[in-house]
């Protein structure tokens, strides 16, 4: 070997040494700037060997997928050529845990397949919170339910009344289950029909996140809603007795208001009940009939279930004169009166009088026809619609109450706006 060759070797050398230093340094710089922390030893991690390690890319490939609209299981997986009979023992296995003939579009699946096509493993997620695993073990689908790792956040929200309360807290980036909460909780109080511009709705809400992503709504903490007249508040207290969570005033008095049981101040008789077929007498023919009638002298006095507002005065077809009031979440109709005594958007209280009983429009005789409507305009069952409880806190249960509302009470004003403590959170972990 000449001494030549050997001093070029050796100049070679400590070139590709000097490089790699300075490539080396330099991607150290470049990830420290990056904030990624000290550089880890550039040697390449062993695949070989078994566990965990091993990238299950090498024995099975993972497909995802969401369900999509009017599909089943079955053509979800027959299109990852997934055979029927597997598909079948898949479901059959796994029932016992959930039912898969029964997902849900939109919801995710992962779905692990083996060099031979056969299937080795399904991941459903159920709900938000909750997934579905069934794993092959010898000829078998062995299932199991598992919890998502949810993170809970508290946070206050503030909407501002331009339109109505649900422009408020979609404006906010809040969704359609927040609104429907917040009028379950208000809804016995509070027309969300005839809210004002500049009404105001502040909630202290929780929500779970999973991996730093919202993906649902807890527990409503309390709620104050602010009028040019008034302010109405709800607190959540769990009866420290049975350990039921309701909503209260600031005084303690259950936002839940019961409807008189019948609408008069006698107990009636009933001549015609709730039933989606009933035989019309004047019609003859069967046709629903979602209300309820109560047989009693022309004349006789009808009173309003609950406080509301009057809604509807006037004629209205086969009901004759009728009367409709609004108690917030719900709306009642007096049907077929002679006579009429309220105005519309005059406020009433529980008990009112509000007319008396007729025969006008379709009608055979004097008789009051009396239905409930939910929000959405559904005929509910006066017989079955469960009067909610009104019990205010109980009286031994109230100095907990008292602690509770002020510490909400103070988290409600005192809490920094949304964002930026959703921030702070997430930093603190
Ligand atoms: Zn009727």
């Amino acid at each position: 070997m000449s001494p030549i060759k050997s001093r070029f070797g050796l100049g070679f050398l400590a070139l590709v040494s000097v490089v790699l230093v300075v490539v080396v340094l330099f991607q150290r710089h470049r990830i420290d700037l990056e904030g990624r922390g000290p550089l880890s030893p550039m040697v390449p991690e062993t695949v070989s060997g078994t566990g965990t390690q091993v990238p299950e890319s090498d024995s099975v490939t993972v497909r995802k997928a969401a369900i999509p609209r009017g599909a089943t299981l079955a053509t979800v997986l027959r299109g990852f050529d997934v055979s029927g009979p597997e598909i079948h023992r898949l479901v059959e296995d796994t029932r016992h845990v959930y039912n898969l003939d029964r997902v849900r579009p939109g919801n995710r699946l992962v779905l692990e397949l083996g060099l031979d096509g056969s299937l080795r493993s399904v991941r459903y997620d159920i709900d938000e919170e909750e997934y579905l695993v069934g794993r092959q073990m010898r000829d078998r689908f062995v299932a199991t339910r598992h919890r998502y790792d949810l993170q809970l956040e508290e946070e206050r929200v503030f909407g501002e009344i331009r339109t109505s309360l649900t422009e408020a807290l979609i404006s906010q980036g809040e969704n359609y289950a927040l609104v429907s909460k917040v009028l379950d909780i208000l809804g016995w109080d509070l027309d969300f029909t005839q809210l004002q511009p500049q009404d105001s709705v502040t909630l202290l809400v929780e929500k779970k996140y999973r991996a730093g992503r919202f993906v649902k709504y807890g527990d409503v903490l309390a709620v104050r809603f602010d009028q040019m007249d008034r302010s109405l508040f709800g607190f959540l207290f769990t009866d420290p007795a049975t350990g039921k969570k309701d909503y209260f005033d600031e005084k303690g008095n259950s936002l839940r208001k019961a409807f008189l049981r019948v609408p008069f101040k006698f107990d009636p008789r009933i001549t015609s009940g709730f039933s989606y077929s009933r035989y019309h007498p004047i019609l003859k023919r069967r046709r629903p009939h979602l209300g309820v009638d109560y047989g009693a002298p022309t004349g006789t006095e009808v009173i309003s279930v609950a406080a509301g507002t009057v809604s509807f005065t006037g004629r209205k077809g086969g009901y004759g004169k009728m009367v409709r009031i609004r108690h917030g979440k719900y709306s009642t109709s007096y049907a077929h009166l002679s006579r009429i005594q309220v105005r519309r958007g005059q406020r009433v209280e529980q008990g009112d009088v509000i007319g008396r009983v007729g025969s006008t429009g379709l009608s055979t005789g004097p008789h009051l026809d009396y239905r409930i409507q939910d929000r959405s305009g559904r005929f509910l069952n006066p017989a079955k619609l469960k009067s909610p409880p009104e019990k205010p806190v109980a009286p031994q249960h109230l100095d907990a109450f008292r602690g509770v509302r002020s510490d909400l009470m103070q988290r409600l004003s005192s809490f920094p706006a949304n964002a930026e403590y959703f921030t702070r959170k997430a930093k603190s972990g």
